[in-house]
């Protein structure tokens, strides 16, 4: 594993946010010893690891060790996996009912991308009008199939769509993905003016509030491309053309796509070095 992080090197790039090529360094290595940087850019706020690990990298990565070393055994617990994803579904009706979708959701059609074993979308499903979803995780997929009985295809995307309004699910994915702005553009392409993208993320600045027991290290994790916040997401959002409907610090958002290719945004006052600095006081003091 290790061998093949050296093997595959890193990269310099600009700020995959806003373009800006200035950063602070906020937080040396992540919780599985890797030697990995953790900077804030100067421009738009948004943490992200940098230089950054290659795509090749992260694609066999996910493929064959992702699932070992996040969950420490070598035969994936899929049973266990879709508690959680079950638990998480529920807290995305919640999170939706209040929103403007809540009136709407038994008319929409819901689409997950990268839905692992389908538990968030088999708990929709009783309150939509059908569920599917895609994945790379060919293992994932089949125990989705099989034990779930749901549409699942191995996939990056969705192959097909169903006509009608739709919600797409986009659940703990955007931060590791390679370029989160091209990846929000190209789901906005297959979108059209009623479908709706919900976005959940993990919150780096809940970390201040004691997420993580404090410890920004055991946070930030090597599969992490970018480290969102509400202002970071909001920012993102609006690079790629959506409106925010709605977003916190959790992070929890939902968008729609609006007619501008890109929109305006500002970078929120939160998002600061002075501000990570502020999570790892919390955590000294403690
Ligand atoms: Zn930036």
């Amino acid at each position: 594993m290790r061998k093949l992080y050296q093997e595959f090197g890193l990269e310099d790039r600009p700020c995959v946010l806003c373009g800006g090529k200035t950063f602070t360094l906020i937080c040396e290595g992540d919780r599985y010893g890797f030697d990995l940087d953790k900077q804030i850019c100067d421009q738009c706020g948004l943490v992200q690891t940098s230089p950054a690990v290659k795509k090749d990298f992260l694609n066999v990565f996910y493929r064959d060790h992702y699932r070992r070393l996040y969950t420490k055994r070598n035969d994936v617990d899929h049973s266990g996996l879709v508690r959680e994803q079950r638990e998480k579904g529920k807290r995305f009706l919640e999170y939706l009912q209040k929103t403007e979708v809540a009136s709407k959701l038994q008319d929409l059609a819901v689409i997950e991308l990268g839905c692992s074993s389908g538990g968030i979308i088999e708990t929709f499903k009783p309150h939509c009008r059908s569920v599917q979803g895609c994945d790379l995780d060919v293992e994932a997929i089949r125990y989705g199939r099989e034990q779930l009985k749901l549409d699942l295809e191995v996939s990056e995307f969705p192959t097909q769509l169903p006509a009608g309004p739709r919600l797409f699910i986009l659940s703990h994915v955007l931060e590791h993905t390679h370029d989160p702005l091209a990846s929000l553009k190209q789901i906005k392409s297959l979108m059209t003016a009623d479908d709706y993208l919900f976005i959940e993320v993990p919150g780096l600045n809940l970390v201040g509030e004691g997420a993580y027991s404090y410890d920004l290290k055991s946070y930030f994790h090597l599969a992490h491309v970018t480290d969102f916040s509400e202002g970071t997401l909001r920012a993102l959002a609006a690079r790629a053309g959506y409106d925010v409907l709605s977003c916190n610090e959790t992070v929890t958002a939902l968008l729609r796509p609006s007619a501008q290719e890109e929109l305006p945004w500002q970078r929120s006052d939160k998002d600061t070095p002075e501000n990570i600095l502020r999570i790892e006081k919390a955590r000294t003091k403690r």
